[in-house]
Parts: C-alpha cells; sequence; structure tokens
C-alpha cells in the first residue's frame, strides 16, 4: 500500500486541528478495531495448519522490510507520495495466511518501525489506519471468492482485497488533510489515488507472480529471491538517484530565488540600508522557507536571517505558525535558546526523546517533536540560522539525506546572503554619496524618475556652497568635507526625510519637490539658502558661507515628459545665474545664454589680454576733508568686440573659477605700477589699489611677484595698496594669513574691501596685518534714507579708528554723504560724487581739469579736488 496521504498527518498541529485530528484518529482507531472484531467475527474459520506458524514472523518481516524501502516520490505538492512494496506482503498474506496473523503482523511491523524511529505522536491514527486496513483486506476478499465461487483464478480474492487497501489509505489521508484544513484539490487527489493504484496494481502481480513461481516451479523459490534482490537493488540505487535530483533541483531553486531577492535590495531612493525595510524582500526569504519545507518535507520552517548588518534578525515561518510564546524575535531569548548554541556550521538534529532538559524545553516551546537545526554563517559573521520542525512522515523522523541536504541549503544559503549583502553594499554605494550618505547624480536620477512621471510638476532644487573650494584648498580637504557633511546635515534637516536629495559633486546639492506652488518653492528655496549661511564652526574658527539656489520646474520644459538630468541641467543654469544681489534664480531660458557667454568669456579671456580688449580704469580717491587725492583704484575692464562692455562682476568671477586670476592680478597690478611711476616721474605721489581674489591670498608666491613688480618700476611699497575681501581672509585665514603678513612686512598696504557685508566681527580685524577698512558701498549709500545704515557706517568708523586703521568710505554719490562722513571724521571718500572709474587718459584729463597742485606737508607735490 501506499501511505502517501498519511505521510502529510501533521506532528504538532495547532491546537484546533490537532483537536478535530485527535478526535478523527480516535474514530479510526475505535471503527478499525470495530471493524477488526467484526470482521474475524465474520470470516469462515480456518483450518488449523501446522504449516501455518512461520507465517506470522515471516509476514512481520516482510511488512518491515516493506516499509523500510518505502520512498517520497514527489513533494511539489506538498503532500508526499511514499511507493512502499506493502502490497506484497500483504497479497501473500491474503493467500496463505490467516486475518488474525496478518492483522498481528502488519500491526507488529508497524509499530516496530515506529518505536525504531521514535515517532509515536500519530500512533492512534496509524493503528487505526492498520486495523481498517487488514479488515477491509480480508472482508473484500472474502466478498470476492463468496462472489465468483469456484470461477475465476485462485487469487482473485486476494487481489482486490489488496488493491482496496490503497484506495482506502487514500481516503482516510485526504479526510485527515481535510480536517486539518490541508485539504486538497480535487484533481490531484484522483491523480494522486491513481498514482497509488498503479503502483498497488504493480505490486500485488509481482507479489502473486512471485508466489505462483515460488509454488509451483522447482527452485522457485530460490529464483523469486534472486529477482526481488536484483529489484531492490536497482531500485535502491533509483531511489538514490531520483532523490540526488530532487535535493539538485530545490538547491539550485533555493539558490536563484537568493539570487533574485537581492533584486529588491536598497534602491537609491534615499533609503540607507538601515531604511530599508526589505518588504518585497521578505516574500523571497519566505519563498525559500516554503521550499525547504517542502523539499525535507517537514511540518514547519523557522527562517532567521539577518541580512542588513544593523537590521534586527528576521523570523520567517513556513508551514505550521510558530506558537505564540515563540513568535517574538527578541533576540535575548534566542541567544539563550538552547537549540540556537550552534558552534561550528554543522547541522544539529535534535529529538525530544532523547534531547537533554534544556533542549526538550526548547523543542516544547517550538510545539515539536524533532528538529533540524543549522547555523548560517558567512564570511565574517553569522547570519542567522535555519530550523526545520518534524518530518511529515507516518513511519520516518529526518534521516542522513536530510542533514545533508540541509547543510549545503544552508552553506549556499550563507554564501548568497553573503552576496546579497555585498551586492546590497555595491548598489548602495553606486547611488549614494560616500561622504553625506546622500544619493549622488545617479542615485537622484534613479529616485526621482518615478516619482516625477507620477506628479503634476517636479522642481529641482540646487544649492550650491560658495566657499567650498577655497576652503578646501585654504584649510585642506578635510575641512571642506566637514563643511559639506554638515551643509548636507542642514539641508536633509529643512527638507525632511522623504524629499530626494543628493550631493552632486564638491559643494553642490539637489533636492526634488514635487507638486509645490511657486510661492512655496520660493519660500523653500530661501530657507535653504538660510540654512547654509550660518557660519560653520571649524575648529577655533568660524567660516563663513553662503548658498546660492538655483531651480528649474518642469512647466519650465518644452519637452512633454522631462527627465530629472534636464532639471538638474536647468538648475545648473539657474545656479550660474544667481549674483550676489540674486542669490535665488529660477531657471529662464534666457538663461541659457548668460550661460553661453559666460563660457565664452572664460575661453577667451586669455587671448582677450594679449589683444588689449582688457584695460584697468582708476576711481579717485579722496582725504576728507581735505579733499586731497591721495590716490585711485584700479579697477578692470573688458572691451569685447561682440559683448560691448563687459563689467567685472560678470567676468571676474569667472575667471576666478578657471585659476586665470593670477594673470589678471599681475596684468592689473603692472599696468597701476606702470601709471604709479609715471606720477613719481611728474613728481606726484598717489597711491594705487589692486583688487585682490581669495585665490592670490592663497598662493605662496604672491609675494614675490608682488616685490618683483615693485622692483621692476621702482615705486616704494607703501604706494601699492591691495583691497581684499573679508570674507577671503576668512575662508582661508591658514594659508592667506603667512601672505598676508609678509605683504605687509614688504611695506604694501593692505585693505579690507566691502566690510560689513560678511560676518566676521571687527575685533577679528585685530589679528590681521591690515592698515585700512573700505565701508562697503551699500551702507554709505543707504546712509541718506536708513538709520540703521547710518550707525553702521558710524561704528565701523570708529572701531576703525580705535584699531588705528585708517577708514575708507566707496559709494559716496552725494554732498549729503559726504558731508555726514565728515562728520564721523571718515578718512577718505570715494565714489561717483568724486569721479566714475575712468580710463588712463580720461582718468589724466581729469585730474587736469578738477585737482590744483599744492604743496604738501612733506614738500611734495599733492593735488586737490577743486570745488
Ligand atoms: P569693488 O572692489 O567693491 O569696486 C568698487 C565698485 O564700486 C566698482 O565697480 C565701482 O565702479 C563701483 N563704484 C564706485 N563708486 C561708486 C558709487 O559711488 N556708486 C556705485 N553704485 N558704485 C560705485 P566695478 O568697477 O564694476 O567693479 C566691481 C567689482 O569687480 C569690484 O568691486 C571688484 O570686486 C571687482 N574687480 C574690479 N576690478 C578688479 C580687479 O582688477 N581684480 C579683481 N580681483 N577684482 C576686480
Ligand atoms: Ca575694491
Ligand atoms: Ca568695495
Amino acid at each position: 500500500m501506499s501511505d502517501h496521504v498519511s505521510a502529510t498527518a501533521p506532528s504538532a498541529p495547532t491546537r484546533s486541528t490537532n483537536r478535530a485530528f485527535s478526535v478523527f484518529a480516535a474514530l479510526l482507531l475505535f471503527a478499525g478495531a470495530l471493524s477488526a472484531f467484526l470482521v474475524g467475527r465474520w470470516l469462515p474459520d480456518t483450518e488449523p495448519d501446522a504449516k501455518l506458524w512461520w507465517t506470522g514472523p515471516l509476514l512481520v518481516i516482510g511488512f518491515l522490510l516493506a516499509e523500510q524501502l518505502a520512498i517520497n516520490v514527489d513533494v511539489r505538492s506538498g503532500v508526499a507520495w511514499t511507493i512502499s512494496f506493502t502490497e506484497i506482503p500483504l497479497v501473500l498474506g491474503l493467500l496463505v495466511a490467516p486475518f488474525e496473523i496478518v492483522l498481528a503482523a502488519h500491526v507488529v511491523a508497524g509499530v516496530g518501525t515506529l518505536l525504531g524511529r521514535r515517532v509515536l505522536d500519530r500512533a492512534v491514527y496509524n493503528a487505526g489506519l492498520m486495523f481498517m486496513e487488514i479488515s477491509v483486506a480480508f472482508a473484500v476478499a472474502e466478498l470476492v471468492k463468496r462472489f465468483l465461487g469456484a470461477q475465476g483464478p485462485f487469487w482473485a480474492g486476494a487481489f482486490v482485497g489488496t488493491i482496496a487497501v490503497p484506495l482506502l489509505a487514500s481516503v482516510l489521508g485526504l479526510t485527515a488533510l481535510r480536517i486539518m484544513g490541508k485539504g486538497m484539490r480535487v484533481a490531484p487527489s484522483l491523480r494522486l489515488v491513481l498514482q497509488t493504484l498503479v503502483v498497488a496494481l504493480l505490486n500485488t502481480s509481482a507479489g502473486l507472480a512471485g508466489y505462483e513461481i515460488a509454488d509451483k516451479a522447482p527452485w522457485g523459490g530460490l529464483l523469486i529471491g534472486l529477482v526481488f534482490l536484483g529489484i531492490t537493488a536497482i531500485y535502491l540505487a533509483y531511489s538514490g538517484l531520483l532523490r540526488e535530483q530532487r535535493d539538485l533541483e530545490a538547491l539550485s531553486e533555493v539558490s536563484l530565488r537568493v539570487a533574485r531577492s537581492g533584486r529588491h535590495v536598497t534602491g537609491p531612493r534615499g533609503a540607507t540600508p538601515e531604511e530599508d525595510d526589505g518588504c518585497g524582500e521578505d516574500d523571497d526569504w519566505q519563498l525559500i522557507a516554503e521550499r525547504i519545507r517542502e523539499q525535507l518535507n517537514a511540518n514547519r520552517v523557522v527562517l532567521r536571517l539577518r541580512t542588513d548588518p544593523q537590521a534586527p534578525m528576521r523570523t520567517l515561518v513556513a508551514g505550521e505558525p510558530l506558537p505564540p510564546g515563540m513568535r517574538r524575535d527578541d533576540p535575548r531569548v534566542l541567544r539563550e535558546d538552547a537549540m540556537l548554541q550552534l558552534p561550528g556550521a554543522q547541522v544539529r538534529y535534535f529529538r525530544i526523546v532523547d534531547a537533554g532538559e534544556e533542549v526538550s524545553e526548547a523543542l516544547v516551546r517550538r510545539d515539536a517533536q524533532e528538529a533540524l537545526v543549522v547555523p548560517l554563517r558567512g564570511a565574517t559573521q553569522l547570519l542567522g540560522a535555519v530550523e526545520v520542525h518534524d518530518r511529515l512522515s507516518r513511519w520516518r523522523g529526518f534521516g542522513k539525506a536530510d542533514i545533508q541536504l540541509l547543510r549545503t541549503l544552508a552553506s549556499h544559503l550563507s554564501t548568497a546572503v553573503d552576496n546579497r549583502r555585498l551586492l546590497a553594499r555595491l548598489r548602495h554605494d553606486a547611488y549614494h554619496d560616500p561622504l553625506t550618505g546622500l544619493l549622488n547624480r545617479p542615485g537622484f536620477r534613479e529616485a526621482a524618475t518615478e516619482p516625477m512621471r507620477e506628479a503634476n510638476t517636479s522642481v529641482v532644487v540646487r544649492v550650491d556652497l560658495t566657499v567650498l573650494s577655497t576652503v578646501s584648498d585654504a584649510l585642506g580637504q578635510a575641512w571642506g568635507n566637514r563643511m559639506v557633511v554638515a551643509a548636507g546635515r542642514r539641508l536633509r534637516d529643512e527638507l525632511g526625510p522623504e524629499v530626494p536629495l543628493a550631493r552632486l559633486e564638491g559643494g553642490a546639492f539637489a533636492a526634488l519637490l514635487l507638486d509645490r506652488q511657486a510661492e512655496q518653492i520660493q519660500e523653500i528655496a530661501e530657507r535653504l539658502r538660510a540654512a547654509l549661511s550660518v557660519p560653520y564652526p571649524v575648529d577655533r574658527l568660524t567660516v563663513e558661507a553662503g548658498a546660492v539656489v538655483g531651480w528649474a520646474t518642469t512647466t519650465d520644459c518644452e519637452v512633454e515628459e522631462p527627465d530629472p538630468d534636464a532639471l538638474l541641467q536647468r538648475a545648473d543654469v539657474a545656479v550660474r545665474a544667481t549674483s550676489d544681489n540674486e542669490p535665488l534664480r529660477q531657471y529662464a531660458p534666457s538663461m541659457g545664454q548668460i550661460f553661453l557667454r559666460r563660457f565664452q568669456l572664460v575661453t577667451q579671456f586669455r587671448s582677450a589680454l594679449e589683444n588689449g580688449q582688457i584695460s584697468v580704469h582708476y576711481q579717485p580717491k579722496v582725504a576728507l576733508p581735505s579733499r586731497q587725492v591721495v590716490g585711485a583704484e584700479a579697477l578692470v575692464r573688458w572691451k569685447h568686440p561682440e559683448f560691448g562692455r563687459v563689467d567685472p562682476d560678470e567676468f571676474v568671477p569667472a575667471v576666478e573659477a578657471t585659476g586665470l586670476v593670477d594673470v589678471l592680478t599681475d596684468f592689473v597690478m603692472d599696468t597701476a605700477l606702470a601709471r604709479v611711476r609715471l606720477w613719481i616721474d611728474r613728481g606726484l605721489r598717489m597711491s594705487i589699489a589692486v583688487n585682490l581674489s581669495v585665490r592670490t591670498l592663497a598662493d605662496e608666491e604672491f609675494p614675490d611677484r608682488v616685490a618683483a613688480a615693485l622692483k621692476r618700476h621702482d615705486v616704494p611699497p607703501e604706494l601699492l595698496t591691495f583691497e581684499l575681501t573679508e570674507s577671503g581672509v576668512m575662508a582661508d585665514p591658514e594659508r592667506a594669513l603667512p601672505v598676508l603678513r609678509r605683504l605687509h612686512q614688504m611695506g604694501v598696504v593692505l585693505a579690507v574691501d566691502d566690510f560689513g557685508t560678511g560676518y566676521s566681527s571687527l575685533a577679528y580685524l585685530r589679528q590681521l596685518p591690515v592698515d585700512e577698512v573700505k565701508i562697503d558701498k551699500s551702507f554709505v549709500l543707504g546712509m541718506g534714507t536708513d538709520l540703521g545704515d547710518m550707525a553702521v557706517v558710524r561704528s565701523i568708523v570708529e572701531l576703525g579708528h580705535s584699531l588705528g586703521l585708517t577708514v575708507v568710505a566707496e559709494g559716496v554719490e552725494d554732498d549729503a554723504a559726504r558731508d555726514q562722513l565728515v562728520g564721523m571724521g571718515c578718512d577718505v571718500a570715494q565714489g561717483y560724487l568724486i569721479s566714475r572709474p575712468l580710463s588712463e587718459d580720461r582718468f589724466e584729463a581729469w585730474l587736469r581739469a578738477r585737482t590744483v597742485q599744492v604743496r604738501g606737508a612733506r614738500d611734495e607735490t599733492v593735488l586737490t579736488l577743486v570745488h
């Protein structure tokens, strides 16, 4: 017979199904015993035959052998189809032995097998089934015998009786399944019954044919014995092969699934590995657990896994749910669990019948009779464990082959999980910026594409930290990096965790905003800029930084389905179109032109110098209140053949960015010093102020070039002033300070330009070797209308003086401002009121027209402004 269905009888059902099954099993035992009693009474008594005593032990051996050779053929559906050879001893028993002896042999063999394998939990069901089977077989056989009478073959009754048994077992087994809520659909049930019948027919015929030959032919018994041995050998080899093949199938399937599960691993959606909840991934692990359960024909598989080092251990259960007490993944409970103490990587086999106290307890907690447990060990650490509980079989517990399969599976799983982690790492790295942990450019592209498609309007906001390159140049990469990390954190805080945020490169960030109003975006842009503009504490210094923000919305785009790259590129253009006055810009198509123009300016600058398109203009500086012309500021000009006059505000920053600024500074300094030389030759003592770029201050060789230029033009150093911006020095103090000190030691005058716009305090000026402050023109221009500006100017004048500095006011456009500055005691004025910046020729003309020569205090010629 085939015990295929009883094989699915659960070893540890849940409580409610357990009760139903127990009732069913008890009923079956009762029915089996009753039918055995009735059939025994009903069958005609066989004459006692001396020959019969040995049939008992022989049948026991036969039944035992038949059960030992049983093999599960198909476990795909979760129901094992077991081929066994039970029909052979049964049909022989029906032919030669009385009912009581066959029944006893069957029960003895069955109980023996169960005892041998220590699976006693289904004893009631199985005992009932055994009684039932033998009773039905004898009853059917007797009925057939009576029906046929003397006609037909003598073995007809035994034949039909034997065939009836697997049918009965199938029906009872399917009923048991249904009771346990694991019912099968009709078609597979029928197929199963049919397959069972085929095997039963084969076994029965073989048994009968063997009997005939053994009985009739001389030496027939030996012949049959040999045939039986041969078939057994082939069968054993074949079943081994079959199992191996099935195991391989399972292995490759599990490995494939694990490999595939890697696809769910952290996408670029801004999720760090800790945030990845691995939703879709759990499904895969669930399927893997399911597959292992199927393959090992177990009641339950518990897969404990930690795919991510930071995440807690996950527990997946296939088959019977774990009892409530075991459901918690409490790591402490797990650590103390006797079954999970797993040194090495071996599979351990625990059975409640022979386990120690602690393991027994662990098994009871799991509501399991037996368990295979194997740790999953990665290259460096424990990744988890697999527990396989209770083999679903009428006779057998887990065997050697199961252990071997589980070991191989576990090693595959470990490798796969290890690889998956690596893959996750790689994938994460591919989409994230290692410094800030934010997305990188490809990651942003990935993360933005889908949401952009779904949103009505999308906006890519680009935020650029403005002084970063200077900080990195001056203080080293590490400081620059710290600033970037801090900036990234500030942006994340402002935007919240949901918004895709990337670091593009350097101090450039991008964020994706969806379905926002124009005002909202403006407000967010302002917030982001403000957040990044808060000073950055670096060591004991505080680094001032600014930020510019540019953005582009999908509505700016002509194309139907704009991609993140298009928006990024436009936001980039918008950022480039920002200026000090307009640090926030939305992309406009005309900006493309500006961008192009700036690009041209940068590439054409050097040739422009050589072609004489670059010149220096001079704006006079006048002492207050004496009106003596103390000198002039040299301001660079570019007369472009195509664009006409280009403002330095436009091209100087562009030139600065390319590193050509040294060429510019040297050119202006050289031209200006040549002018001073001319004045000296005419007996005029006037100084010239040259603007320095932040970059120049980081150049250690600059002081040497200055000294050479002074020497070349034979100009005393005190007639040369360098104007440097406050933020320029601040961003770069460590490298700027030595340069400044050397210049100062040479006797060159140093002035802080645009004072008041930065953040550093006047007290800080004390530490700088400067001689002069220039109050930024915005305060001077605002002085007439804004009391605040007035107060700023006044305090700068006072504090500057208290520090012993010359105070210069630039942007003096009217008499009122000049008079106020005089009243405050400001030393020098510069502005349109006195003169606009003028070309060489016009400056000379201005000098001639607007000044008179007077004798100075040290008997030198000085020029004084006429009214
Ligand atoms: P800055 O050093 O603050 O130069 C003063 C600017 O204010 C000049 O603009 C000048 O034309 C303008 N200005 C002078 N008086 C008044 C006034 O009364 N009212 C108003 N509204 N503006 C006044 P310019 O020449 O366009 O220069 C702009 C900036 O370009 C300069 O600002 C300076 O930072 C930079 N720059 C100019 N020449 C050079 C140079 O040779 N090298 C470097 N590195 N930068 C330069
Ligand atoms: Ca200046
Ligand atoms: Ca200025």
